[in-house]
């Protein structure tokens, strides 16, 4: 990630930016502070959306000046250039995070950390999101690639997803139009695109059989992950029936 060499009007766009209410504005500011491996040179102008109405703002302001946009979550699933990033940048979490219950669904902002929501599910009693509570992205970043692990994927889970679409108004899909496939969503496509957020819908369950698959799961990680490292995550895509690391092993490397 950098869009290197491109001309953008610095001072001009950080005046525009600073005119939108609940929206704060960085000039300069290094982005390997907010990447998952710690690594990355600054962002042109970082900005933090408190609302949906100022990401819609500056969604159109982008729009109209042909201004490059460039959406993060808890950059988990980037790797940033060291000469950083030109134009805007909007980093969707940790604002965009309100979380609320309608019946055995969950209405969740992009920007939730997916620890986040796997703990309030366990709280309510809702099950279904135990797998990702040890993915360290956001919720946006989630939909957008289908993550997952120990066979659950956002794509079980996520029955309505609402956007800022790439003309600049909201709009929403729902079940199978978010086209989930292996690592792939509707999103994975459209980087102009910019998810809000998403409803999920999950089954009723005792908080102590949640927690104690959490924990499991959360073992798992600790056992077969350098946790207390900075890292990258997965370098390779599993391929159908296999595991990469098991591959590598087996070619000697
Ligand atoms: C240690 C470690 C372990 C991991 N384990 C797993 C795992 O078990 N399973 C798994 O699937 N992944 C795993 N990942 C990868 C990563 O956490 C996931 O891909 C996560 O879903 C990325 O979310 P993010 O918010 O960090 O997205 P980012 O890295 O910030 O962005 C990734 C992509 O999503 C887009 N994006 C992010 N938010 C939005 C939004 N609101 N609207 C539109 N586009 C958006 C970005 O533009 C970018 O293209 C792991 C990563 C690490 C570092």
């Amino acid at each position: 990630m950098t869009n290197k060499g491109l001309h953008f009007p610095i001072e001009e766009a950080l005046a525009a930016l600073e005119a939108i209410s609940d929206l704060t504005v960085h000039k300069g500011l290094a982005l390997a502070p907010f990447t998952q491996i710690k690594s990355g040179g600054p962002a042109d102008l970082l900005v933090m959306p408190k609302n949906k109405e100022s990401l819609l703002a500056m969604k159109k302001l982008c729009l109209d000046k042909a201004w490059p946009l460039t959406v993060l979550g808890r950059a988990s699933n980037v790797l940033v250039s060291d000469e950083g990033i030109r134009g805007i940048t909007v980093l969707m979490s940790p604002s965009l995070a309100a979380i609320e219950r309608q019946g055995n669904q969950l209405l969740c902002g992009a920007g939730l950390p997916l620890y986040e929501i796997a703990a309030f599910a366990a709280r309510q009693g809702l099950s279904g999101f135990e797998f990702a509570c040890g993915i360290p992205g956001s919720l946006g970043g989630a939909i957008f690639m289908n993550a997952g692990a120990f066979e659950g994927s956002m794509s079980q889970l996520v029955t309505r997803t609402v956007f800022i679409d790439s003309q600049g108004q909201l709009a929403q899909i729902h079940g199978p139009d978010h086209d989930f496939g292996y690592r792939h969503s509707y999103f994975s496509d459209k980087p102009d695109v910019l998810i809000v957020e998403a409803e999920l819908t999950l089954t009723p369950d005792e908080p102590q059989d949640i927690y104690d698959r959490m924990g499991v799961h959360a073992k798992k990680r600790y056992q077969s992950q350098p946790l207390a490292w900075a890292s990258a995550g997965s370098a390779f895509r599993r391929p159908p029936g296999y595991f990469a690391g098991k591959l590598i092993t087996e070619a000697g490397m």
